[in-house]
């Protein structure tokens, strides 16, 4: 018998923010489980042995917020490095500034244009168009910057990550990144941005080492469900359809696969992200992971670690992404609704939600989670 009133399935940030929480403030023990052998879900990171540089296993992650709480939750368990995020994209062999800004307009159109005439400039191209709506992730790109850069920078790229038509995939996925008709290179808009310099996956430990929390990694939570106590409170940031035995069937998932190589040189690309947005290009991003820790003293060696990242039909795979389709969220919907049956259970993350959450979402939404919870809401 595993004699636990609280219990957290999944040590993803959601799930360490709410056991972290449960234990220090609540100081009450609290048992997370864990299926993979590691902790911290997608978020995790390792140091690579052959190389001494630090990757993320489940691909580059920026940690951003600019919710104050937030960020001062997460600098509780490392400080964070200076590290700003720029992607950039090559296509037809040249490299361009992403999200597409006015730099990467006047590069694509090779002109020079200045901030005020981007919008009649492009306004052209937008009306050559028939739009009759601007739901899809398609049509909308299109309204906002015209078909030749949709086609150079957006439809290769989603078509790879997805796996299905831009059309059938709705504009908030493309609303994530800004459109800009300035020169601002930063990927994210977010007052406060870093890595933690010592790392994702240590600041995972640091978050599960109070010694009222006891990780069982490597298990499987529907293996030991019927150990825990009845009554135990369980926070569960797995798929939620799993939850329900898939009694309405499965729900979609967006997997990648990252093939990662050691290059004899001290920069490969000079950048960490670099995205290739032609669908004739199997990969969707290659990775260089030493850029995101520029303090480390690894940063100038004379080898470099990268990975190229490949996006698979998420079936029988680690998931990543929750595929946003009519379909699925009709689908989440239900399952969702049949979960509020388990009144001992809470369900978060985004695996447990179904939606395209970020990292600082997940620790907000533990957070508020966990405070309702100790006001007895
Ligand atoms: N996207 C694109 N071209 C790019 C980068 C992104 O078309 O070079 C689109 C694509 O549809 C993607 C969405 O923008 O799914 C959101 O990109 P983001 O970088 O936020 O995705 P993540 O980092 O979560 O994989």
């Amino acid at each position: 018998m595993l004699d636990y009133k609280f219990v957290v399935v999944g040590s993803g940030f959601w799930g360490s923010t709410i056991a972290e929480r449960i234990a220090s403030v609540l100081d009450e023990d609290v048992l997370v489980i864990e299926k993979r052998g590691h902790i911290g879900g997608n978020c995790y990171s390792e140091v690579c042995h052959q190389t001494g540089i630090e990757y993320h296993k489940y691909g580059t992650h920026i940690f951003h917020t600019s919710n104050r709480d937030v960020w001062d939750y997460i600098n509780s368990f490392s400080p964070f490095n200076a590290y700003r995020h720029q992607v950039l994209a090559t296509w037809n062999g040249a490299v361009y500034q992403m999200p597409i800004n006015l730099e990467t307009i006047n590069a694509f159109y090779k002109v020079n244009l200045r901030p005020y005439e981007v919008d009649a400039f492009l306004k052209k191209e937008v009306q050559k168009s028939d739009l009759p709506n601007v739901d899809s992730l398609e049509n909308y790109s299109i309204s906002k910057v015209g078909r030749p850069l949709y086609e150079a920078f957006i439809k290769g790229y989603t078509w790879k990550q997805w796996g299905i038509s831009p059309q059938k995939i709705p504009a908030t996925v493309v609303k994530r990144l800004p459109f800009r008709t300035n020169y601002n290179e930063s990927y994210y808009e977010s007052r406060w941005q870093g890595i933690p310099e010592t790392g994702y996956g240590a600041i995972f430990k640091k978050m599960l080492s109070h010694g009222r929390i006891r990780v069982l990694v490597n298990t499987d939570f529907f293996d030991i469900r019927n150990d825990l106590p009845e009554n135990a409170r369980i926070f569960y940031s797995g798929p939620v359809d799993r939850l329900l035995d898939f009694r309405y069937g499965k729900l979609e998932w967006r997997s990648l696969k990252f093939e990662q190589e050691i290059k004899n040189v001290s920069d490969f690309q000079g950048t960490s992200v670099m995205n290739y947005t032609e669908a004739e290009i199997p990969f969707n991003r290659i990775h260089e992971w030493k850029h995101l820790h520029p303090e480390r003293s690894v940063f100038s060696g004379d080898h470099t670690l990268i990975a190229r990242e490949y996006s698979l039909n998420g079936t029988g795979q680690e998931p990543f992404y929750p595929i946003n389709d009519k379909k699925n969220q009709a689908l989440v919907e239900k399952y969702q609704h049949e979960a509020t049956l388990f009144p001992n259970i809470t369900i978060g993350g985004r695996f447990g939600e179904y939606k395209y959450y970020d990292m600082h979402q997940t620790i907000a939404n533990a957070l508020t989670v966990f405070n309702t919870m100790k006001h007895g809401e």
